[in-house]
């Protein structure tokens, strides 16, 4: 199973935080990791879901999140490698304003 680097940064570091401060909850505030259901999930087809993440826990158990995770489920710390991602293409986000909209906006590349 290979990981990009940024991937190995993300697990490493993923995992740095919730030895630090505990898992994360499910919600969707800032210290949430915005867990959505499977059946809310848009992206499973597109292999974009818990089950293919370096951090689920099977049967129901994720290494960062609290709580019951479903198989089907996806929340925005996931890490899944690309040989996982099926042929179906992701949804595409939700355009938004081209205002910035945050203090990190447009500081990389
Ligand atoms: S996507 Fe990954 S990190 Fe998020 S709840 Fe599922 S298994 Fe855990």
């Amino acid at each position: 199973m290979a990981l990009t680097a940024r991937q190995d940064l993300m697990v490493r570091s993923q995992l740095a935080i919730a030895a630090k401060l505990g898992p994360w909850a499910k919600d969707a505030g800032a210290e949430g990791a915005a867990y959505v259901s499977a059946t809310v999930n848009p992206n499973g087809a597109a292999g974009l879901k818990c089950e293919n993440c370096l951090f689920f826990r099977a049967p129901t158990h994720c290494n960062i999140v609290k709580g019951q995770i479903e198989r089907g489920a996806l929340c925005r710390l996931y890490v899944i490698p690309q040989e996982k991602l099926g042929p179906k293409k992701v949804e595409k986000p939700v355009a938004v304003s081209a205002a910035p909209r945050n203090r990190f906006e447009g500081s990389v590349g």
